[in-house]
């Protein structure tokens, strides 16, 4: 009869262990779909903010080319009509140069833009902070020139490494960027500018954009930040809530503030890489991070 009651009690026991194990399998399957689903987003959001720029792109990338095009045309007209002709010849060595230049230039953007939208795992590595910012900038730029929007751009962190997903931090600029350009929309012309400014702060560094638009509600300013919170017609609302966990991954913080006169500013903050960690290419741990590249 004893012997009868401990094979229950084992039996019961092995049937709660099984179950445990059950649930923490599910739990982690769950939490890595939910990781890829978020990356997924994240991705989604990236390739409808280039879809943003897509117009000034178009242009960055057009114009060049349209260079290389009328050059050619010159230079084969060159050759057909003075071959042999030195002062010719040295023309056609300059426009050589001038499209090796254009074609470069347009490259440079498709690059910038491939890095931006390739499938990738997070990785973490030392990057200089302005560096970064910088490249992400020069995506904004054209597109504030369509906009009539003075991009102010003032990088003082002189080099300063914090352990970060390259491309994450540059969608992030560029959310914020593209906002701030947003709510300049209806604003006077001699206003329109959009400043991105970094600088040490603590032991980290800051990253402040700030504009001078619309401005927002002084009551909650945390809803900003909730996903498919927009009050544009076509927005998606996922911008700042993608800008917060990026940043969260990164384990820092962001936060919006009203601006004294007019406009709004967003002021970002990312800890330091830390020394002992400079020269490791991964950190592991973050839940973002168990996505594969496919
Ligand atoms: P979306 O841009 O698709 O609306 P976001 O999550 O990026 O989604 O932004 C949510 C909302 O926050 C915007 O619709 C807008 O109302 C407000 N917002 C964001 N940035 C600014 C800004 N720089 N100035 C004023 N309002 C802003």
């Amino acid at each position: 009869m004893e012997a009868l009651l401990v094979l229950i009690v084992i039996a019961a026991q092995s049937i709660t262990i099984l179950a445990l194990l059950k649930q923490r399998r599910e739990r982690k399957l769950a939490e890595r779909e939910a990781a890829t689903r978020r990356a997924d987003l994240t991705r989604a959001a990236r390739i409808a903010t280039v879809g943003e720029l897509s117009a000034s792109i178009a242009h960055e990338v057009g114009q060049p080319l349209g260079a290389i095009l009328s050059n050619v045309d010159a230079a084969d007209l060159l050759m057909r009509t003075a071959p042999d002709n030195a002062h010719a010849m040295r023309e056609i060595g300059e426009i050589l140069n001038d499209v090796r230049r254009d074609a470069l230039r347009a490259n440079d953007v498709i690059v910038r833009l491939r890095a931006l939208l390739q499938k990738q795992s997070i990785t973490f590595t030392p990057v200089d902070f302005d560096a970064v910012l910088e490249r992400a900038a020069s995506l904004v730029r054209p597109e504030a020139r369509r906009r009539g929007i003075v991009v102010d751009v003032s990088l003082d962190t002189h080099g300063t490494q914090v352990l970060a997903d390259q491309v994450q931090l540059q969608q992030v600029l560029l959310n914020l960027a593209i906002n701030a350009m947003d709510a300049m929309e209806n604003a006077e012309h001699p206003d329109r500018v959009l400043s991105i400014a970094t600088k040490t702060w603590g032991d980290g560094v800051e990253l402040i954009v700030s504009d001078n638009g619309v401005g927002i509600p002084d009551q909650n300013v945390e809803q900003l930040f909730e996903a498919f919170y927009t009050t544009k017609s076509r927005g998606t609302g996922l911008g700042l809530s993608i800008v917060r966990s990026i940043v969260e991954a990164h384990r820092g913080t962001v936060t919006a503030r009203r601006k004294a006169v007019r406009g709004t500013e967003f002021v970002l903050w990312l800890p330091l890489a830390p020394t002992a960690l400079a020269g490791e290419s991964t950190r592991s741990g973050d839940p973002l991070e168990q996505v594969t590249p496919h």
